[in-house]
């Protein structure tokens, strides 16, 4: 079965032609497929309100996993985002979807991020804005991708901790170098029992070298890992990184769940243009060649250029719009070890997916605050604190007045259409104009 998402005639952003939802494919299967999509929110972004819509939007848009910080206030944000997602689609799913299923493919699953050391991408910047010249034209405001650096007066401003992701932009255009980074480290120990149990997979940021501090996290993760469906390691690229991945693969084994090799091409930096996206693929790459046993996902400077480059490298499977008749359908029926074993064994000569974070935020955070007042009647206001998923109330609609009369020219329409642009273009092997370097 086929679900056309049908596009209203009023949508700017409408693509040529109708998207069609891959039927029955669960994230496990999308990995397997070759074409899973993940998003990235951020493993230092905390604006739990942006992480929430961001979850909404590209779970309605088809994603396979939300990768957010390991922050119990973020995980609670993401889950009400999840929550959102499922209510919106039953609310909406015949405008959005015609006479559709919503969530096909199960709810994605929800992935925190931690490191074994020092990492770029768990790092805040700081600065005293009473040491700042007076005469700077303060290119660290315009820089920033998420309007984290803000000023009050002449000698009073800072970051917004909350929304900085560390991407290092506004260290880089200081004129007198006086913004630092203080990175941390993710801590598993921060969750409770209850929370771990909430979360489906672990990202482990390394670098070639760190075997140490690896297996201290792998073991204080000891009590955790049996509530895993996915572990995910991340590293960037290193002439000994073959080598190192081959050990922690040992050093993992044996692994009951699936494993993905993210490579980390050019961290953070996928909305500054179409050439951001080759570090990542050069390293996939070399992992693929390396045969490395588990998926291999991108990640890093993707954007909407890298599904063309991957294609125009014979890089994305094409047996992924296989029926699903063709045994992949019978992976409910053998045992965890076994499926584990199989994804062991499936090192092929493509990718099983990409990763989208600061391009997948580019293209719907201009459009957040037009559509929180969308929904400010709709989305509890209730606090982000609470963690416990089953307890967070989530879209609460104080007015049986629909949100949108006009949904076609609404920032619900316009943001989720990007998002579903981005997601199908590995997803369902469609093919846009990059929305920024059309
Ligand atoms: S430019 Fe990047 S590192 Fe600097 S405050 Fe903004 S998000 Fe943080
Ligand atoms: S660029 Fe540097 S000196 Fe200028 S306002 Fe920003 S932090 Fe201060």
């Amino acid at each position: 079965m086929n679900i056309d998402l049908a596009f209203g005639a009023g949508c700017e952003d409408k693509p040529e032609s109708g998207l069609a939802i891959q039927p029955g494919a669960t994230p496990h299967l999308a990995l397997q497929q070759g074409h899973w999509v993940k998003l990235i929110c951020g493993a230092s972004y905390q604006d739990m309100p942006a992480v929430r819509l961001l979850v909404m939007l590209y779970a309605l848009a088809g994603v396979d996993c939300v990768d957010v910080a390991a922050d119990s206030a973020v995980i609670a944000a993401a889950r009400r985002g999840l929550t959102d997602a499922v209510q919106l689609a039953a609310m909406l799913g015949d405008q959005l979807w015609g006479k559709v299923l919503p969530f096909p493919q199960g709810l994605p699953w929800l992935m925190v991020s931690l490191n074994d050391s020092e990492d770029p991408h768990f790092r805040k910047a700081h600065f005293e804005s009473a040491h700042c010249p007076s005469d700077c034209d303060r290119p660290c405001v315009s820089v920033c991708p998420t309007a984290a650096i803000q000023f009050q007066g002449p000698s009073l401003g800072g970051v917004a901790t909350d929304l900085c992701y560390g991407c290092g932009r506004c260290i880089a255009v200081c004129p007198v170098g006086q913004i630092e980074a203080q990175s941390y480290l993710a801590s598993p120990e921060a969750f409770s029992a209850q929370q771990l149990a909430q979360i489906d997979a672990i990202e482990i940021h390394t670098q070639t070298g760190h075997r140490e501090e690896f297996a201290q996290l792998w073991q204080r993760l000891r009590p955790w890992r049996s509530h895993l469906k996915l572990v995910s390691i991340s590293c960037p690229d290193h002439d000994q990184v073959v080598p190192y991945l081959r050990e922690l693969y040992e050093l993992m084994a044996p692994l009951s769940v699936p494993l993905i090799w993210q490579t980390d091409g050019r961290p953070m930096s996928g909305d500054l243009g179409k050439g951001t996206t080759h570090a990542a693929i050069r390293l996939a790459r070399k992992v693929l060649g390396a045969g490395l046993p588990g998926y291999v996902q991108l990640a890093g400077g993707t954007n909407a250029y890298t599904v063309d480059k991957l294609l125009e490298l014979g890089l994305i499977n094409h047996r992924s719009f296989a029926s699903p008749s063709d045994g992949y359908g019978q992976i409910g029926e053998i045992s965890r070890f076994q499926t584990a074993r199989m994804d062991a064994a499936s090192a092929a000569a493509t990718i099983a997916g990409i990763a989208y974070g600061s391009y997948a935020r580019s293209q719907v955070l201009p459009l957040i605050e037009d559509l929180e007042k969308e929904l400010e009647l709709w989305l509890d206001d209730g606090s982000y604190e609470q963690s416990d998923g089953r307890q967070v109330a989530s879209l609460a609609p104080s007015t049986s007045e629909f949100p949108w009369p006009a949904l076609d020219h609404s920032a619900f329409r316009h943001s989720l259409t990007r998002a579903q642009k981005l997601v199908g273009q590995l997803k369902f092997h469609q093919h846009f104009l990059p929305t920024r370097y059309g």
